[in-house]
């Protein structure tokens, strides 16, 4: 049975996170010399000069409308890459815990790992990029705390089967996360759904593809209240800054204009398909439920290079394990798409 104080690391169970100047008063309050902050102000136009709040109260209050999940089931993170590290620092024991990770996935999850010296099993997706149920059962020990699903995933597109990754929610006695950085582009529904059925769900999502806001670092990851303290616990205490706090605030009451870009995309994704498949070139189009296409070429780093030669960078992932010969390419702007399309008219 999952039980988070089974697999909470001590230090973590144990610690009293650093306390902020403004988390120990409560009430109004007009002069603010708690902080040793710059009072006079910031030599801006826009004043920057007061420490931003902890967590991002007004923030979450607008992804909770969008989200319809709770604040108190919201951890807003400087990226989604910051909630990836925290959950490895807040159960994982360098040295002595592992995860499971299952490639060709998001390269993250091994760093972060690698960073807090945590042993990242690899069980590869099969040839259709699916989970390896039975592989994953084997992978597994006592000292498995996390496994990290990708879906859809990068840099292969397609979704993970849904029961799949239940039957894992359901069996497993440590966290699962579920990166849904594509989401946006995808088919499939969101797991955020499924978080009152799986105390041990973690869902990711970022501001950084589909709401256009990669320069901000602003990523979310939604999970059981518990779950979330532990996370709010760990993060440095002003982990997003207010201009980010600000402008993310901002961009999430611009929901049509993301819609229609999300359309627009899901249209040009589906013509760099039709049209790159006439290349002869070009092996396979693998289906994408994400911003980006796996295509697999007769000569990857050929191709890559002479891209790169006529201005034009794409994602070479054909050293990748079951990604041999292929490129990852970005859906561009119409204007993009051409270039990329006409340019490779010219390839010999
Ligand atoms: C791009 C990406 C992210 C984004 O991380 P941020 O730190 O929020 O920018 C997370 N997961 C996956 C799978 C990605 O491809």
């Amino acid at each position: 049975m999952y039980n988070i104080n089974n697999i909470l690391r001590e230090n973590i169970k144990n610690l009293t996170p650093y306390s902020s100047a403004r988390d120990e008063y409560q009430g109004e309050a007009s002069v603010f010399l708690d902080a040793n902050e710059n009072a006079f102000g910031s030599p801006l136009n826009q004043q920057f000069n007061r420490y931003p709040d902890p967590l991002q109260y007004q923030l979450k209050k607008r992804i909770t409308e969008i989200k319809g999940v709770p604040p108190r089931n919201i951890f807003v993170g400087n990226g989604s890459d910051e909630a990836i590290d925290i959950l490895f620092r807040s159960f994982c024991n360098p040295g002595v815990d592992n995860v499971i990770i299952v490639p060709p996935t998001y390269g993250m999850y091994q760093v972060s790992a690698n960073i807090n010296d945590v042993e990242a099993r690899k069980v590869l997706l099969t040839e259709d990029y699916q989970l390896n149920l039975e592989g994953i059962a084997e992978a597994i020990d006592e000292h498995t705390k996390l496994i990290f699903i990708c879906s859809p995933n990068n840099p292969t597109g397609n979704s993970i089967n849904r029961a799949d990754v239940e039957t894992l929610l359901a069996n497993f006695n440590g966290l699962v996360i579920v990166d849904e950085a594509y989401i946006n582009f995808s088919r499939q529904k969101t797991f955020i759904q499924e978080l009152t059925e799986y105390a041990n769900l973690v869902v990711l999502q970022t501001l950084s593809k589909a709401w256009g806001l990669a320069g901000l670092r602003v990523g979310m990851a939604f999970a059981s209240e518990e779950i979330i303290e532990v996370m709010n616990k760990v993060k440095p205490p002003y982990n997003v800054n207010e201009a980010s706090q600000q402008l993310a605030l901002e961009a999430l009451s611009n929901i049509d204009q993301i819609n229609s870009w999300i359309k627009e995309t899901l249209t040009q994704r589906d013509r760099l398909v039709l049209e790159l498949k006439n290349f002869d070139f070009v092996l396979d189009i693998y289906p994408s439920d994400a911003n980006f296409i796996l295509v697999k070429t007769t000569d990857a780093n050929k191709i890559y290079n002479y891209l790169v030669s006529k201005g034009i960078i794409i994602r070479n992932r054909s050293k990748v394990e079951l990604c041999e010969g292929c490129l990852r390419i970005t859906v561009g702007t119409p204007d993009e798409n051409t270039t990329l399309l006409q340019t490779l008219q010219n390839f010999k």
